[in-house]
């Protein structure tokens, strides 16, 4: 009985701020059931009937997932259900599954060994942007599964909460994320994840709060348990205490009311007690996005991820598509900028549905520029579209994964020949769009000096420079205890980027999680950093930390973090500063 048991305090990764407290609804680690059952010829036309009931049925709830999402969280997000109905209504695929039926296996057999079959062909083409459609098979498969076994999924649970739950779940995949209730939903909790993992970055941008990496939450707790999810520290506490509940009430009321107290410095620079000013800006995940950018009052977009443009859906956005999206960004923010990223597929990036990748280190693999340079049509597709949108806004054009000198020379070449081919058709775009890097390997920071003479600007992918830097997978819960950003070696490698870019006349920002990070954030401006680049809903924070405290403190603190080999001491002095007027930054 929920109440009756002792108080159990779970730790993991905080993934989205933010406190919670309510019951619990658990999705355990599951996979569809599929009956095996020979058929006598009398039966075929029976399992043919439900097999076709069953994809009608299927669609039905696609069309009716997708409405809801295209109005709750637009048209990006609905996108990846236009891409699962063309998978139902692919003839070819249905006349394998009826032949298949034919040879005498029931529909549920039939149908699961004919998608395995076509699921596991792509896979095996090793290509990111494949296995993606892989990916959506597989969600596709289980869908019709269920409805023939008749069993519900995640994601139909999700899509028809009807009383407020905090979800408990092995991992959530993007679609079962992009179909929550989100006004049901006041929070959730994953076994597996890191901080940088997809469950994470869609947690930030839906604005609910969220831990993950806790290794066995999903085992651990029932449904209806009272839970508290504290996104700010990365707890979970299960049947929480009379005490502990009242605690939390009191916490998060006085978190609510001092985040909207913080929005009152909207319109305010990020600017120190003693005069040092620096740029915010906010990552985007979606161009949908941008009005969270505005509301939360940061200067422009500082990492547009691009990727989600790409997944999902069928076929490949076209130079147009995304021409009009990029538009409506660079529109929406004008006169600051954004910066687009060109696409960053691999790694971790929207494969969470993917248990085991067939890259043996996916992170180390087909990534980044390294995929943009191997399929040139498609990065000049992408270029063409955010070179056309610097026409009418103050657009930026930043490549990720750099570890290369050469990397560089070829992806600015091939910018080159877009530019050139846009002038001889008379396309208008601004001939003077800055172009950065991401600095996220530690290559790049080793030979900086010699990338800063291609680039306008460098901006530190920290989620990245740490897993290299520690060699410890970001998205792995099991070394989350390694991936520490206060590591004397990322310091001394991000200090040294700010350096090399000081000196070659560029400027550096820092666009990974660090940014939303307060402490982290103090450090990085007491280094020199110029721009921060965090989650919206975080800027407000970051800027109130900018606003109280005095660059000449953030100074010293960030020798004293470069000299010392304890994070734990560069954290507590780091906090002494950033506490001080404001106790509430301290969650
Ligand atoms: C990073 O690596 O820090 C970063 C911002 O890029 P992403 O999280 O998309 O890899
Ligand atoms: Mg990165």
């Amino acid at each position: 009985m929920p109440g009756d048991r002792d108080e159990v305090v779970l730790s993991g990764i905080a993934a989205s701020p933010g406190l919670a407290m309510g019951k619990a609804i658990v999705f355990a680690k599951r996979d569809v059931r599929v009956p095996f059952r020979r058929i006598q010829a009398g039966e075929v036309e029976v399992e043919i009937d439900r097999l076709k009931r069953a994809i009608a049925e299927s669609k039905r709830q696609l069309g009716e997932i997708r409405d809801k999402v295209a109005s709750e969280m637009g048209e990006s997000y609905a996108r990846i259900f236009d891409a699962h109905m063309m998978i139902l209504e692919d003839s070819r695929t249905f006349q394998e599954v009826e032949s298949k039926i034919r040879d005498g296996y029931n529909a549920e057999f039939a149908f699961n060994s004919v998608f395995l079959r076509h699921e596991k062909d792509l896979w095996e083409k090793g290509d990111v942007y494949i296995r993606d459609r892989a990916g959506d098979i597989r969600d596709v498969r289980k869908r019709v599964l269920s409805v023939l076994s008749g069993t519900r999924r995640v994601s139909q649970e999700l899509s028809d909460l009807q009383t407020d739950v905090i979800v408990i779940a092995h991992d959530l995949s993007p679609a079962d994320t992009a179909q929550m209730r989100k006004e049901k939903v006041l929070a959730f909790a994953t076994d597996i994840g890191g901080r940088t993992s997809h469950t994470a970055i869609m947690a930030r941008s839906l604005e609910i709060p969220a831990v993950v990496g806790l290794q066995n939450v999903s085992s651990r707790v029932s449904d209806g348990d009272s839970v508290i999810v504290d996104g700010n520290r990365g707890k979970v506490i299960i049947s929480p205490a009379p005490e502990t509940q009242e605690r939390y009430r009191l916490e998060s009321r006085r978190y609510a009311s001092f985040t909207r107290g913080l929005l009152k410095f909207r319109d305010l620079p990020a600017v120190t007690i003693d005069g040092h000013t620096i740029m915010l800006s906010a990552n985007i995940e979606s161009h949908e996005e941008v009005g969270s950018v505005i509301e939360h009052g940061a200067q422009g977009i500082g990492l547009y991820r691009t990727e989600f443009i790409y997944i999902g859906r069928e076929g490949l956005p076209t130079e147009d598509e995304q021409y009009e999206i990029y538009k409506s960004v660079a529109e929406a923010v004008k006169p600051e900028p954004v910066i687009i990223r060109t696409m960053d597929l691999g790694g971790d990036k929207f494969l969470s549905a993917f248990e085991s990748p067939k890259e043996m280190n996916p992170y180390l693999g087909w990534r980044g520029i390294r995929f943009c340079l191997a399929r040139k049509d498609i990065f000049q597709t992408q270029l063409r579209a955010i070179l056309r949108a610097s026409a009418v806004g103050n657009v930026k054009i930043m490549y990720p994964m750099i570890s290369g000198l050469d990397e560089l020379i070829e992806a600015n070449k091939v910018l080159d020949e877009v530019k050139d081919q846009l002038k001889a058709e008379g396309v208008e775009f601004d001939a003077d769009c800055e172009v950065g890097i991401m600095v996220e390997t530690p290559s790049a920071v080793v030979i900086a000096d010699e990338l800063a003479r291609h680039v306008r600007f460098f901006s530190i992918g920290s989620n990245d420079l740490i897993q290299y830097t520690l060699a410890a997978d970001r998205g792995n819960e099991k070394v989350a205890y390694l991936y520490e950003p206060l590591h004397p070696s990322v310091l001394r490698l991000i200090k040294q980027t700010i350096d090399v870019a000081k000196r070659s006349g560029i400027w550096v920002g820092l666009c990974g999680e660090m940014s939303s990070d307060l402490v982290c954030a103090f450090i990085l401006l007491g280094m020199g950093i110029d721009e921060l680049s965090a989650s919206p809903y975080v800027v407000p924070a970051v800027k109130e930390m900018v606003r109280s405290v005095y660059f000449s403190d953030a100074k010293r603190v960030a020798e004293f973090a470069l000299k010392t080999t304890d994070p734990a001491k560069v954290r507590q002095a780091a906090m002494e500063n950033i506490g001080k007027e404001f106790p509430e930054l301290l969650l």
